[in-house]
């Protein structure tokens, strides 16, 4: 692809194909290629793509109003904000809106130093996003390698080691943060009561628990956060991703005493909470309940997971609702991923032998036994070669 890199920067590497149009869980290359989109912009577009609802609801406001910065409310920021508020269950939430994931922990870092502390733990393998601050959380050193120095004071531990994480934090600890699954590290599952373990820790220790919901969020596994199968609550969450269905869109959510750490003037973004990317939100969060999206997820995730685990050349499938991550025998997910795509289904390889699964949550049981079909065929090729 001569005009991307004679265009733009080689940070991503360089594209296979180009994609022009897309509906639900299907998208068009530029050569009329119609694709099976089992990656969803990375877990992102929670409604596939056109989904009527968003295109009407930001067309609309594109046409009313584009952007007002936050120096004036609009009704959308405050229906979302109420809305979201609303999703964690409890009416202490506070929001703060941002573009996306790594800005989104990035506030939540800000938070933390508001405690008058500035120790933090992480988790090793994590991803929380590229920005300078994020990246610090970030516990990957291929990515962090090359822009030390990074922020000081930050602890990677192992990650669903409770024993680590007990030993990481103390008196001096602002804030903890963990994915409730790590995404990008491979759909990682903690053990079982981990995440409680983690809560009873900060607790003991007057401690921050940040739960970066960024890819887990929004529905993605099955509950309207990563976290709540746990039944405990975080200090704040973060989401981005899913939020915007598709649109730039992220927020820090801090609940109880968190919420109020933040005083005018402490933080700010001009773009964040924006009338379109929030009306976008807005007719994510409505047409996930109208159209009883949640149980569907538990229900074609279920599918997968059950279908995937029959597969030769599969060692382990695990996840929750629509976040899968499959485990190879060989090394072989670069190739897996090239020969689904030759096949007409995007996936995504994060490690040599891990692939992804984040369909639109919308995909329907037929695209479901679908994507079974080719990945199937592809896992088998890959490992007789
Ligand atoms: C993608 C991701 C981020 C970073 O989000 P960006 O929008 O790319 O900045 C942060 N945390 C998690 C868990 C993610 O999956």
């Amino acid at each position: 692809m001569k005009r991307w890199t004679q265009s733009l920067q080689d940070n991503y590497g360089t594209p296979s194909i180009e994609l022009i149009s897309g509906k639900g869980s299907l998208v068009k290359g530029a050569d009329g290629t119609i694709y099976l989109d089992f990656l969803a912009g990375i877990a992102t577009n929670v409604l596939g793509h056109a989904h009527p609802a968003i295109v009407k609801a930001v067309s609309k406001q594109v046409a009313t109003l584009g952007h007002v910065s936050n120096f004036y409310a609009h009704p959308n920021v405050l229906e979302l904000s109420e809305k979201l508020q609303k999703l964690t269950g409890d009416k202490s939430a506070r929001v703060f809106y941002c573009n996306s994931g790594a800005e989104a922990n990035e506030a939540a870092l800000k938070l933390s130093r508001k405690t008058g502390k500035s120790r933090i733990v992480a988790t090793q393998e994590a991803f929380h996003g590229r920005t300078m601050g994020a990246l610090s959380l970030t516990g990957q050193a291929a990515k962090r390698n090359p822009f030390k120095p990074l922020i000081k004071n930050i602890k990677h531990v192992p990650f669903g080691d409770s024993k680590a994480m007990k030993r990481a934090i103390n008196k001096k600890t602002a804030m903890v943060i963990v994915e409730p699954i790590m995404g990008e590290a491979g759909v990682i599952v903690p053990p079982a009561g981990y995440l409680n373990d983690l809560r009873q820790y900060c607790d003991a220790n007057g401690a921050l628990l940040v739960f970066d919901c960024v890819q887990t969020g929004m529905g993605r596994t099955g509950d309207w956060f990563g976290y709540e199968y746990s039944g405990i609550k975080p200090d704040v969450i973060t989401l981005a991703k899913g939020l915007g269905g598709g649109l730039p869109l992220g927020a820090m959510i801090a609940l109880g005493k968190a919420s109020h750490l933040l005083v005018a003037g402490d933080h700010g973004s001009t773009f964040g909470g924006n009338p379109i990317a929030t009306a976008a939100a807005l007719a994510v969060i409505k047409s996930i309940e109208k159209e009883k999206i949640l149980p569907h997820v538990n229900e074609v995730g279920e599918f997968l997971l059950a279908e995937i685990a029959l597969i030769a050349g599969v060692t382990e499938v695990r996840g929750a609702g629509l976040l899968i991550g499959v485990t190879l025998q060989s090394p072989v997910a670069k190739l897996v991923t090239k020969k689904c795509q030759e096949m007409g289904l995007l996936i995504n390889a994060p490690g040599e032998s891990i692939i992804r699964i984040a369909p639109p949550l919308n995909v329907t049981m037929k695209q479901a036994q679908k994507f079974i079909t080719i990945f199937s065929q592809c896992v088998k090729e890959a490992h007789n070669v």
